[in-house]
């Protein structure tokens, strides 16, 4: 489904956007996939049914000592409220969780210090078949003036992950299966205000002419033009949170985004939900029904010190990516950074990269 690629960390300097090479990760065997990809196998791999569409979680009741669930949810088609009984509460409902709001009404995400914006073109050709006076459109299309510059520019597109690095800034890029170009570019900037229960942000059409004026004074003009040919890009404010304490209370269990909200620079934040689920799979398949108590404690102590770990790794990583304040007060400075510095960038670093424990 994915393709895999190395990482190749550069930095791009000076009025005539020179790219220096600083780090490389060979043999990183990354798999990058369109999400849509992604979640349509994992959708298709579970039985008919299984899934109730529409359903929001409103709250959810486990008293002490008993063994059941009891979750309420709106009907989104309806308004309906329902009353669902299960044995256990799995929480997957990402960084903004409802079901940890309950037993951390406290808890507030960490503003990161900056916001992406993102976007994916399509050059397969299929998007842009509008015509424009009398001609079809050929920017889109993979032997376009475009995309044959851009694959001059970043000559390992489609078998690396580009990270471009100028002062206080970076963006990444790379080449999606079915000729898509997926770019995100992290910038500085006071906390947003998001409305509603989400961490994408609507943008203007004048939001998005600035960000393209920004990316040309920023950028190689061919990272700059793929950005501009992006229809509908849009922002996501990131958000991480210190390691949670605990993943379980009760019957009822955080994974994934809920669990571990975290920055995305360690580029795995859904290898890490996976591998919860993995993980939570495999200690009630071992424990069953009747040891919950102890599976769920399993899977906590196995998921908890890993995913914490990696969490505070990502945090650190943006902030040198950005330029924001280390530990030391230093800033990391790409045009004058140290050998040590530039090791620091490659992917591989990530805790628990390329071994994660499934069960203890
Ligand atoms: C800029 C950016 C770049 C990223 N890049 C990468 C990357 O390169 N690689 C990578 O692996 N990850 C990346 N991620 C992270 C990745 O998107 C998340 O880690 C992943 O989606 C988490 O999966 P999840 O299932 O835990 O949560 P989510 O994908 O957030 O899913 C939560 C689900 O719960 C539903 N929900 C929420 N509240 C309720 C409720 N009350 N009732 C019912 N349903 C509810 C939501 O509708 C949603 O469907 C990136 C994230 C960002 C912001």
């Amino acid at each position: 489904m994915g393709i895999s690629q190395n990482s190749w960390n550069q930095v791009t300097y000076g009025e005539k956007k020179v790219c220096r090479t600083m780090a490389r990760d060979e043999d990183l065997g990354f798999r990058a996939a369109h999400w849509a990809d992604l979640y349509s196998l994992l959708h298709g791999a579970l039985p008919p049914g299984i899934i109730l569409w529409g359903h929001q979680f409103l709250r959810s009741h486990n008293p002490e000592g008993v063994s059941f669930v009891r979750v309420q949810a709106r009907v989104l088609s309806t308004s309906e409220v329902v009353e669902i009984t299960g044995n256990l509460l799995v929480a997957a409902d990402g960084c903004l969780s409802s079901v940890r709001r309950q037993f951390l009404p406290d808890f507030k995400l960490r503003y990161s210090g900056y916001s992406a914006w993102r976007g994916v073109l399509d050059f397969s050709g299929k998007e842009n078949s509008e015509m424009i006076t009398g001609l079809r459109r050929a920017s889109g299309k993979e032997n376009s003036e475009m995309i044959t510059g851009l694959r001059r520019a970043y000559p390992e597109l489609g078998n690396c992950l580009y990270f471009d690095l100028a002062h206080k800034t970076h963006c990444v890029l790379y080449e999606l299966k079915n000729k898509r170009i997926n770019w995100i570019w992290y910038i500085n900037q006071p906390e947003p205000e998001i409305k509603g229960n989400s961490v994408t942000m609507k943008v203007s059409e004048n939001m998005i002419k600035k960000m393209n004026e920004d990316a040309e004074g920023t950028w190689v003009s061919e990272l700059a033009r793929v950005i501009k040919e992006t229809k509908e890009p849009f922002i996501n404010v990131i958000y991480d949170s210190d390691p949670l304490p605990q993943l379980l209370w009760g019957n009822m269990v955080l994974v994934g985004d809920a669990a571990h909200p975290t920055s995305p620079h360690g580029l795995m934040s859904t290898n890490m939900s996976i591998l919860d689920a993995g993980v939570l799979g495999c200690c009630l398949e071992k424990s069953r029904l009747e040891n919950l108590a102890s599976a769920l404690e399993k899977f906590e102590s196995i998921r908890l010190p890993v995913v914490s770990r990696q969490v505070l790794h990502s945090r650190h990583m943006g902030r040198v990516k950005q330029g924001l304040s280390l530990p030391g007060h230093r800033c990391f400075d790409p045009n004058d950074a140290t050998q040590e510095d530039c090791t620091l960038l490659q992917q591989r670093n990530m805790p628990f990269f390329g071994y994660a424990p499934l069960l203890v």
